[in-house]
């Protein structure tokens, strides 16, 4: 009787699971090459599929099916059964725990909030988003009581739909440390007087000559074109799992390591998603486990790989070539300097290894400060600009570019940013177990050859899903718990080393 419950879940699951995977091209088209006169029925089409996706997802028979499954001492005993009835269970509560007004009034919320936001930024004009942030606020306070359980806070809660089990006692432990030895080696860099040149980023490559090498790298990377690829877009992403995934990357003329960074980060995640097992595609065993495990796979590549000293030996010689005699004059350890300047700046997204960090946990001190009312919304840009100033040692002179400029709270994002952050923690933890596990990994960057890492990370990582809490994972792949020690060596080993210091 189990047996044939659990069949049931997972072809319910895997229907469902083709569904939204058609809204996920159509996203991706919206973004890459629908015209503009589409927007409105792809708004249509959009929503109509979410309405089945979600109904689907909260249908009743599912908590049947699951009761079944979960009293059957054989399926509580198997690993895989458990992990995939355990995922499925935590998917279907947090569908159902919301009453469907709120859904609604999120939703309509969301997107009202969302323009008005774009507005104010463009004004830079604060006054403008703040009645659409209190009531964002009032709504995330609902939603989180919702979601609740006992010993969890309101921002945890939120926190958990992202990063299962986080919360900002853990993150705070965390942050603390990692605040107090950053802001150091700000300092410490600072006082050097001394900056790698930077003269590559201002070379202006052609666009077709800058994707021509991106793509080289891509290859390299071992990303498979026959089962996924890539365009571009205003903002880089990733959708799509397993034989169909989407990359976009961006162009600028005059900064061709942006396009590299932004293609390695995009290229990392959609390795994790061609490298899940496709023997349980649609079902929580071949899903991403958690958004900052998804974004350790692109930083990883972005920062460990395409920031490395060995990375620019191979690169310069082989994949740079695409970019013509323009690149001739820059030797590879110029170009791995240049790759490594850290510049504190007012916008997180182009942020150095250094000091991006420092922006999410701006983000991070006041999103719980708000979200417990502690911080009355009128005064956000008055701390924003204090905190940016404490830890980066920057003036905001605007609201554009201060509090205004990301779009996540205005999407009723909260509980999100810290993800990026824990991101760059279990990729630095993650690239030195590899590093031990792979004795000769500088060498093999050296040659271009990354398929030994790619197959390391798939075996250990990408192929579990969410077979395997983050923790879980973080123990096991590494041997210890989640900490900011290997990410901390790892950068000031690197930039005392380009900064000769
Ligand atoms: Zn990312």
């Amino acid at each position: 009787m189990a047996k044939a419950a659990y069949e049931e879940l997972c072809a319910h699951s895997k229907k469902t699971f083709v569904l939204s995977s058609a809204a996920s091209v159509l996203s991706w088209d919206q973004e890459t090459g629908m015209p503009p006169g589409g927007g409105d029925l792809r708004a249509l089409q959009l929503a109509e599929l979410a309405a089945l996706s979600h109904e689907r997802a909260t249908d009743p028979r599912i908590d049947a099916w699951l009761k079944v499954c979960e009293q059957d001492a054989a399926m509580r005993s198997d690993l895989f059964l458990h992990a995939n009835l355990r995922g499925m269970r935590r998917d279907y509560d947090r569908a159902t725990l919301l009453p469907e007004s709120l859904v609604r009034e999120l939703a309509a919320t969301e997107s009202r909030a969302q323009k008005a936001w774009a507005q104010a930024r463009a004004d830079s004009n604060y006054a403008g988003f703040q009645p659409w942030l209190t009531r964002m606020l009032e709504l995330q306070r609902l939603k989180a009581d919702c979601l609740k359980s006992s010993g969890q806070s309101r921002w945890d809660a939120l926190a958990d739909l992202y990063e299962p089990g986080m919360n900002a006692t853990d993150l705070r432990a965390l942050f603390t440390p990692l605040r107090k030895r950053l802001v150091e080696l700000r300092a410490k860099l600072d006082a050097r007087g001394r900056k790698p040149d930077e003269s590559l980023a201002k070379v202006e490559f052609e666009v077709p000559r800058q994707e021509a090498f991106v793509r080289a790298v891509l290859s390299a990377m071992t990303f498979d074109f026959t089962r996924g690829r890539l365009d571009r877009s205003a903002h880089p992403f990733c959708c799509g799992t397993l034989d169909d995934v989407r990359l976009t990357t961006r162009f600028h003329k005059d900064n061709v390591l942006d396009a590299l960074g932004s293609t390695m980060h995009e290229g990392g995640h959609g390795l994790y998603e061609q490298g899940l097992d496709k023997d349980h595609q649609g079902t929580p065993l071949a899903e991403a486990v958690s958004l900052g495990i998804h974004e350790s796979q692109s930083r990883l590549w972005e920062n460990h790989v395409g920031k490395s000293r060995a990375f620019w030996q191979w690169c310069k010689q082989n994949a740079m070539r695409e970019l013509g005699p323009l690149a001739v004059p820059f030797d590879a350890d110029m170009i791995y300097r240049t790759a490594n300047v850290v510049s504190p700046s007012l916008i997180r997204v182009e942020a150095d290894e250094a000091t991006y960090d420092l922006h999410v946990m701006v983000r991070f001190e006041l999103e719980t400060a708000l979200l417990h009312g502690d911080l009355d919304v009128k005064d956000l840009p008055l701390q924003w600009n204090r905190l940016y100033l404490d830890y980066l040692g920057v003036e905001v002179p605007d609201d554009r570019r201060g509090c205004l400029q990301d779009v996540h709270w205005s999407c009723g994002l909260f509980g999100y940013f810290p993800t990026y952050t824990l991101g760059n923690l279990y990729a630095a933890q993650f690239a030195a177990a590899a590093r031990r596990a792979i004795p000769d990994f500088d060498d093999q960057l050296a040659r271009g050859t990354f398929a030994d890492l790619r197959e390391w990370l798939r075996s250990n990582i990408h192929q579990h899903g969410r077979r395997y809490t983050p923790s879980e994972l973080c123990q096991r792949v590494t041997s210890a718990p989640l900490s900011s020690e290997a990410f901390l060596s790892y950068l000031e080993a690197k930039l005392c080393a380009v900064y000769e210091i």
